[in-house]
């Protein structure tokens, strides 16, 4: 007997979000925004070679690696997607997104525009959501006071940045990031949205058909 409500109509499988955009544009602060609400919604902790800035912690903010431990992890094909980012590597573990999926919880990644593309490739059916910033004068005043680092890794971040925004072509949502409440409950309704939507949900109802209803 089936029941409305609960998760009746829940794929079986969990939903991957991918959040990308620009360097700068906040994507860190409204994920950790969206994770100090979400229930049901992993993140996938991500691997790099940059060094650790003040505060951040190995296995929460990410998985710090060498060079060679990380260009291993490629060879090994371990990564679902990376990306060299202003003279690191940035990656994504595959088993934990796919495991995670598998067990039917909805994935997040927070990554750059490089790497979302490739996810693109192996995981067509994810939702692709691109952060824009509210301008970019704004974006360009958020790269460069970062403070953290050197004149030439902000003109990079500010290139990259440019070339980024041209892609926004390939994704399904953006969300101006103008005020990160809002952003983040924007964010919120298009993870409900995709739970609703149709073709995720059809072999359930088809099965409640057959099952039940003949
Ligand atoms: P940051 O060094 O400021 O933490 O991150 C630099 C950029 O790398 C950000 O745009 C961030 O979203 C992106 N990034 C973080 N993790 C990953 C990842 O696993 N893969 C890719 N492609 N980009 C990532």
């Amino acid at each position: 007997m089936y029941h409305l409500g609960g998760n009746v109509l829940n794929d079986e499988k969990g939903i991957l979000f991918i959040l990308s955009g620009p360097s700068g544009v906040g994507k860190g602060t409204v994920r950790k925004k969206i994770f100090e609400q979400a229930t049901d919604l992993k993140y996938s902790i991500s691997m790099t070679t940059r060094s650790k800035r003040p505060g951040e912690i190995d296995g929460v903010d990410y998985f710090y690696k060498t060079r060679e431990e990380f260009e291993k992890l490629i060879e090994q094909n371990k990564l679902l997607e990376y990306a060299q980012y202003v003279n690191n590597y940035y990656g994504t573990p595959r088993d934990y997104v796919e495991d995670t999926l598998e067990a039917g919880h909805d994935v997040f990644l927070e990554i750059e525009v490089q790497g979302a593309m490739q996810v693109k490739e192996s995981f067509p059916e994810g939702v692709f959501i691109f952060l824009f910033p509210p301008s970019l004068e704004e974006l360009k005043n958020r790269i460069t006071s970062r403070g953290t680092e050197s004149n030439e890794l902000v003109l990079n971040r500010l290139k990259e940045a440019r070339k980024e925004i041209e892609m926004m072509d390939s994704y399904d949502y953006v969300v101006v990031n103008d005020h990160v409440d809002l952003a983040v409950a924007k964010i919120q309704s298009i993870i409900q949205s995709e739970h609703c939507k149709r073709e995720r949900i059809e072999k359930q109802y088809k099965k409640i058909l057959e099952d039940e209803l003949t």
